[in-house]
């Protein structure tokens, strides 16, 4: 069996920041596992601009985005194994995988990053009713289709769901010629960002349908026709709202999962709320020497907050290679309440964390004009007046090591909405 100091699985922009910053860290021996037969990840099928205004202060295409890293990667001679998928991974770190030239082969790593991203929700996990002819993609897919293979899947098309996926390919089917008749959403608000509905939608004019499903698709052989209904409270469809369009294609862009299969088999606790992982501040998942970082962890709506977290997470994983079992470990739960979604992480060591902390987080509804509360315990510690949060946004908290100084009983950092 071959031994390494790291191994790295997905070599999208989560993992080559990892690798990049272990190796910054001191680790010596790393190696990422890409299923792909490029690296980059997701955003080689990217092709418009909007990445890396955080990181680079520039516009970038996803694929100029993941060029920076894989550059970074290649000057400090990272080793990378493309067509090579992870097929396990046990608790004890032994990582089995599968390539076409090399076969299936054995590594015992001494850490473990996991940044295998996520997928798109399909078809079947849905419920729509009708036939099942051809045209119904999931937006990533479509996307993936356009951008590298160079076939346009469509021409009439109607969008269910306005994650960030579908709100791009809104615009990017229309910038190919075809017309985009409407986008539906089951929920109140929308699920993506609020630039991509300025930027996709309002721009070319493209209604965006805000509590309306999918209730038929009309077609046997191809796609024909999309019913759009109304829904009630309840998500329900409203008898009576019905409304057809004449359309060829129907592109799905309802929600993404994180690949957790490996994760789950080895026997790592998962998040219920972010279906990654549950990971302490060092992004270490409940497996020892685990650690997690990028869509994997949890869905990001921004690469340059994946890079960031996947750069705490190679950190992490060379620390942990080279600590000795002597620290010592004080581990908080970090629990919410009124509207906020999930943390990441779930849980914070208060006396080995760095000395500042960014906690990331989601609501589950659209909140205005509340406060967004920090508590140790019982006692409040920060309360920050928030206009306006949203499902589609990702939020951030920054917390000190010191505020915990004198806290040594602390038994819950809680997180939450108050008016
Ligand atoms: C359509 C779309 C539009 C987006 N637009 C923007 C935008 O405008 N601006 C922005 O900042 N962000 C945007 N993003 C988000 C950004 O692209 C993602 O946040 C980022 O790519 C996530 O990085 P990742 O490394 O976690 O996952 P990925 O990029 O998905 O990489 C995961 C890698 O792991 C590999 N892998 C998975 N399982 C295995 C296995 N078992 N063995 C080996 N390899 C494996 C995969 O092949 C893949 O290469 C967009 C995302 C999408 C999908």
């Amino acid at each position: 069996m071959e031994n390494r100091e790291i191994v790295i699985i997905g070599g999208g922009p989560a993992g080559l920041a990892a690798a990049a910053a272990a190796r910054q860290n001191g680790a010596e021996d790393i190696l990422i596992l890409e299923r792909d037969r490029f690296l980059g990840g997701i955003l080689n099928q990217c092709i418009h601009n909007g990445f890396g205004l955080h990181t680079f202060k520039e516009e970038l295409t996803g694929p100029e985005y993941a060029a920076r890293y894989i550059s970074q990667v290649r000057e400090q001679n990272i080793e990378c194994r493309l067509n090579t998928m992870v097929l396990d991974l046990s608790a004890d770190r032994v990582v089995t995988c599968m390539s076409r030239d090399r076969g299936i082969e054995t590594i015992k790593a001494g850490a473990v990053i996991l940044a295998m991203g996520c997928r798109e929700r399909p078809r079947g996990a849905l419920n729509i009713p009708g036939y099942r002819p051809a045209g119904i993609y999931t937006a990533g897919t479509a996307q993936r289709l356009m951008n590298i293979e160079g076939y346009l899947v469509g021409r009439k098309v109607v969008i269910l769901g306005s994650g960030d996926i579908g709100l791009i390919m809104a615009r990017r089917m229309t910038l190919e010629g075809a017309r985009v008749l409407a986008v539906a959403e089951l929920m109140p608000y929308s699920g993506g960002l609020r630039r991509n509905i300025v930027q996709c939608l309002e721009d070319y004019d493209i209604p965006l349908l805000l509590s309306h499903t999918v209730t038929d698709i009309k077609g046997k052989e191809r796609v024909e026709g999309i019913e759009i209904s109304e829904v009630d409270a309840a998500s329900k469809p409203i008898p009576g709202t019905e409304k057809f369009y004449e359309a060829d294609t129907l592109l799905l862009s309802c929600g993404l999962l994180p690949e957790n299969e490996l994760t789950r088999a080895m026997g790592a606790q998962i998040c219920p709320a972010t279906k990654g992982p549950a990971v302490t501040d060092s992004l270490e998942t409940t497996i020892p020497g685990v650690f997690a970082c990028g869509n994997v962890l949890h869905v990001h709506d921004l690469v340059d907050y994946v890079s960031e977290e996947a750069a705490h997470a190679g950190r992490s994983a060379a620390l942990y290679i080279k600590r000795s079992s002597a620290s010592q470990h004080r581990t908080v739960p970090v629990v919410t309440f009124g509207g906020v979604r999930y943390t990441v992480p779930q849980s914070i060591d208060t006396l080995e964390m760095d000395d500042k902390l960014t906690v990331r987080f989601r609501v589950g509804s659209v909140i205005k004009d509340k406060k967004l509360c920090l508590y140790y315990d019982d006692d409040k510690v920060s309360s920050v007046n928030k206009r306006v949060m949203a499902p589609g946004e990702m939020e951030q908290i920054v917390i000190k090591k010191d505020s915990f100084n004198g806290r040594d009983d602390i038994k819950e950092i809680r997180l939450g909405i108050e008016d």
